[in-house]
């Protein structure tokens, strides 16, 4: 089969991996090259704790103080209220009990695959060293906000996805001495991994692909069109090429090739930040994150990065880099001699849906067009998985999860 996959980020390498592996003639189609986007200076987790869906009603209650900080961990460019609203609506709307409940069940399905399918993947293209379990610690600033977030870690630990144990005080220091002092309540996850290196992760499957007769195209595509037999993908300056399938995966950019095929799915972008410190002085063994504050701290093998948050202005507006600034001066307090000389600062656009779950599967009235696409602050994380599911729907072999929740048909 002749397969076109639109976009070399984490999701559409995974998946031309796993289309290859059952025999797939793949091209793998990207405007700027191999991990251009999300996939290029993520945070690096592989947080396969995340079943929770980002809407929750302890979240939604949040949310307007949140907003009232300007430079805060949630924060809305005004005036790109009227074109987010209705995103914003079908958000509050997943977060609603009985839909927060089927979202987390729905996650959790996809989690469970998480680290059988990384592994695989890892091993099949002899990336091991890319990915290592050290644990992570989520570290409060007050008990206040550590008692707050017990909640939530419960119901993780309850649903499967991860051990969660606190850490107070002289222990926290132990584990991590670089630590400020003023830091005495933490959850550790003992499980967690992370990779050292996201884009050279996603470079690396590039190779693979290609070391696999795969072909990547430097090619912008302009639209999707079904034809009789196949797909045909066009190309901005006119030309055309016809497939059997075509993936679309193209992150917070699908929407212009969704709306091709006359669908319309509620993709938005969260876009966040984040500095990469090449000699930050100070040692960290883990990533250790600022819930209260909404960043990391990820030790790779690039340095440390230091990052995250949420901004709703869409895929125009230039970068607010003040909303990174403020977090690094965070970091510097958490981390006493914190060394920025040389720091590289980075925004990437998260592909977000409002109930959290990404969209996997055929288009609707376009069925050999399978979406791949909307896996938020998770992509990494869901990578691998998403690519077996991609290739199950295309060779009739997805009978490990339920694709029910994560088709596009959901949206009406
Ligand atoms: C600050 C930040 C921190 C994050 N941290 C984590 C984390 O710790 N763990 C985690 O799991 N996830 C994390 N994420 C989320 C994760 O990075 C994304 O969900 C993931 O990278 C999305 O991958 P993708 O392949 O769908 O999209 P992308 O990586 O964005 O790739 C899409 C590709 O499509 C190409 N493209 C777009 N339009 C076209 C077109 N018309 N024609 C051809 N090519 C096109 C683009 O050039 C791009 O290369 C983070 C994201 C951000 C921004």
């Amino acid at each position: 089969m002749r397969i076109a996959i639109i976009g070399a980020g984490v999701v559409g390498l995974s998946s031309a991996l796993a289309l290859i592996e059952r025999g797939a003639d793949v091209t793998v189609f990207d405007r700027e090259g191999v991990a251009a986007g999300a996939s290029r200076g993520n945070a690096g987790i592989f947080a396969d704790y995340a079943v929770l869906p980002e809407s929750t009603p302890d979240m939604l209650r949040q949310v307007p103080r949140m907003l009232l900080q300007p430079d805060g961990p949630l924060s809305l460019r005004w005036r790109y209220l009227p074109q987010i609203a209705p995103w914003l609506l079908r958000f509050l709307a997943a977060g609603r009990p009985g839909q927060a409940r089927h979202g987390t069940l729905a996650m959790a399905a996809l989690m469970a695959h998480v680290r059988g399918d990384w592994d695989h993947l890892l091993s099949q293209i002899g990336a091991e060293d890319l990915r290592v379990t050290r644990g992570a610690l989520l570290a409060y600033t007050s008990r206040r906000a550590f008692q707050a977030d017990r909640a939530g870690w419960q119901a993780r630990a309850e649903h499967g996805a991860c051990d969660v144990e606190p850490v107070m005080g002289e222990r926290l220091h132990e584990m991590e001495p670089s630590l400020t002092r003023d830091l005495h309540y933490a959850i550790h996850l003992p499980n967690l991994s992370h990779c050292l290196n996201p884009h050279g992760l996603v470079e690396r499957m590039a190779r693979a692909v290609q070391q696999r007769g795969g072909e990547l195209r430097l090619r912008e595509v302009a639209g999707v069109t079904p034809t009789e037999t196949g797909v045909r993908l066009r190309l901005p300056e006119g030309g055309a090429v016809d497939y059997d399938r075509v993936v679309l995966c193209a992150g917070a950019h699908s929407t212009a090739l969704t709306r091709s095929l006359g669908l319309k799915i509620p993709l938005e972008t969260e876009r966040g930040y984040n500095v990469t410190l090449p000699d930050p002085g100070v040692t960290l063994s883990r990533p250790v994150s600022i819930p209260e504050k909404g960043y990391y701290m990820t030790p790779m093998s690039v340095g440390l990065r230091i990052g995250g948050g949420v901004e709703l202005a869409g895929l125009k507006a230039p970068p607010r880099w003040s909303r990174v600034e403020v977090m690094a001066r965070h970091a510097e307090t958490m981390l006493p001699g914190l060394n920025r000389a040389g720091e590289a600062r980075w925004m990437g656009f998260r592909p977000a849906m409002p109930d959290t779950l990404p969209v996997i599967g055929p288009a609707p009235g376009a069925e050999r067009v399978v979406l791949a696409f909307g896996h938020g602050h998770l992509g990494l994380t869901l990578g691998a998985t998403t690519g077996q599911m991609v290739a199950g729907h295309i060779y009739g072999s997805n009978n490990r999860i339920d694709s029910i929740p994560y088709l596009p048909t959901r949206f009406g």
